[in-house]
């Protein structure tokens, strides 16, 4: 064994803090019964249309569903009942979030991995995959592309697991990210919030990336069926320990990280398990914490090169089954933000979005280094899958304002302290929605002033002309603070936030 693999075999070794486990265990049973799934799937066949119809109310009543519940939904199999359910989980959308979209980027800074997942381009399995870790200057040139060029406000930064991308270097890419100001048209852009998307981490390294003003930590648990898990991730491997991962919002919480964001791999297991996971886990968070999952992600396992098990995936989930997998979820789980990334086709991004989904991501590129690399043929063997929409964020937001979504790039809500528990009640009383309604206005504004081409910028005008003409009419006495502040960032100010 040479020094490097001694070193990292050392690393491995002691990520894992089992007493960070234990503390949250019941004995060590953790909080997805799998035959209890199992049983309310199957006992909840054939639901009566009335008993949906009372729960498709309780959603609207902004309701975390219980898991009987879920499970009838997941069971319908009328078609013209699920269309009365889509146009519920339509309506919840609405009421939480109203037209609006929030955009953001996905950043690869490094694909260094010590793990083997079986559907990932990154595993360390995959000898053709061209490694690489970003340095400081050029995570600044891809910031200078991003806020610069693109016009992107938040990220959403990914890292593989690695002692070489570990809490040290995740903290000082956060700090190098936040500093960047790019010139822009009008002066400069910043990225100004950064998620994250890392390994389960320690309280203690989670602490420090808070300490660095992550705004959500997330991870997802990929299946929560375990004997699929422990299938797909190879013992020895880190990451095949299933409750080191499903208790790391636990301790993200206990670090003070109170924005979280959980997921699937859709593909591996059967979806509506997955579905049912889910939930368990957003009701586990909100027992425990008193605030749920602040977003929820939906990925399907996309090709990827030199990866064989992605070409056949077992549990492959058809356009029509992920239709109703975000439609449950969106019921199910009625506060949470729902992430649609640019894995799907635009086309099916453009049938989904108005099931209930409130972020996408636009002009992404996830290869290492890709934002500010010219040449796209050097992209495959650095990225992770292949993408499905490679359309520009102008011609996202073009599409959605034809569609009456603003998208919004506000990220007030961590920067003001609206986040957790704070967010989640303003969420299901409705009130966080004034607060972002306005910066969505004032975003938008600023981005069509800086980044718009001439179309897009007409038709983002015409929609603000209509979100200024609501505010007047449902909230006015925010009006005339608004008028204030957007003839400021209409002359040049930026950053201006309620
Ligand atoms: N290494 C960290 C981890 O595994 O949690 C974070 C980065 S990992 C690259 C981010 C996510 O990409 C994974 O959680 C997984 O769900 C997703 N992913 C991996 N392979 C994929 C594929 N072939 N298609 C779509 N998504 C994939
Ligand atoms: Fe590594 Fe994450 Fe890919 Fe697994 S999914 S191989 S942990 S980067």
């Amino acid at each position: 064994m040479d020094a490097v693999s001694a070193d990292i075999r050392s690393w491995t070794g002691n990520r894992i803090i089992e007493g960070q486990i234990k503390k949250y265990t019941d004995k060590g049973r953790d909080f997805i019964p799998d035959n209890e799934i199992l049983r309310k799937l199957k006992d909840n066949r054939d639901p009566d249309p009335g008993r949906i119809r009372d729960i498709l109310q309780k959603s609207l009543s902004i309701e975390t569903l219980l898991p009987d519940e879920t499970a009838a939904l997941l069971n319908v199999t009328d078609g013209g009942l699920w269309q009365e359910i889509e146009a519920a989980a339509a309506r919840v959308k609405n009421k939480v979030y109203d037209n609006r979209i929030v955009t953001f980027a996905p950043l690869y800074l490094g694909n260094l991995c010590v793990n083997n997942c079986l559907y990932c381009g990154f595993r360390r399995g995959n000898t053709e995959a061209e490694r690489k870790v970003l340095g400081p200057d050029e995570v600044k040139r891809e910031i200078e592309a991003l806020a610069g060029r693109i016009g992107h406000k938040r990220l959403i930064i990914v890292y593989g697991e690695h002692p070489e991308t570990d809490v040290d270097y995740m903290v000082s890419t956060i700090k190098t990210i936040y500093s960047v100001k790019a010139a822009t048209r009008n002066g400069f852009g910043q990225i100004r919030r950064v998620n994250v998307n890392a390994a389960p981490l320690s309280v203690e390294g989670l602490k420090r990336l808070h300490e660095a003003g992550i705004g959500t930590y997330q991870v997802f648990q990929e299946t929560y069926h375990r004997d699929t898990y422990h299938a797909v991730h190879p013992a020895g491997t880190i990451k095949s320990d299933y409750q080191w991962r499903l208790y790391c919002m636990h301790r993200a919480f206990e670090a003070g990280v109170d924005d979280v964001g959980i997921g699937v791999l859709f593909g591996l297991y059967d979806w509506k398990f997955e579905v049912m996971g889910l939930l368990y886990h957003s009701r586990e968070l909100e027992k425990r914490f008193g605030v749920g999952p602040h977003t929820i992600s939906f990925p399907r396992m996309e090709p990827a090169h030199n990866v064989p098990f992605t070409q056949d995936p077992g549990f492959k989930v058809s356009d029509a089954d992920f239709r109703k997998l975000i439609t449950v979820i969106r019921l199910a789980v009625p506060y949470t933000g729902m992430i649609l990334t640019a894995r799907e086709s635009a086309g099916i991004r453009r049938e989904t979005i108005p099931l209930g989904i409130t972020q996408i991501d636009a002009s992404s590129r996830i290869g290492i280094g890709a934002y500010s690399d010219s040449d796209e043929s050097q992209q495959g063997e650095r990225q992770q899958f292949f993408l499905g929409d490679t359309r520009s964020l102008e011609e996202v937001i073009g599409e959605l304002a034809g569609m009456g979504y603003i998208t919004s790039f506000c990220t007030a809500g961590y920067r003001c302290g609206r986040t957790g528990k704070k967010i989640m009640d303003l969420l299901r009383s409705g009130d966080e929605g004034k607060f972002c309604k306005l910066n969505a206005i004032l975003t938008f504004r600023e981005w069509l002033d800086d980044f718009a081409g001439d179309e897009t910028r007409k038709a983002g005008e015409e929609l603000i002309a209509e979100e200024l003409e609501q505010v007047k009419q449902r909230m006015p006495e925010q009006y005339p603070h608004l008028i204030k502040n957007y003839e400021r960032i209409k002359n040049g100010e930026r950053d201006i936030y309620f």
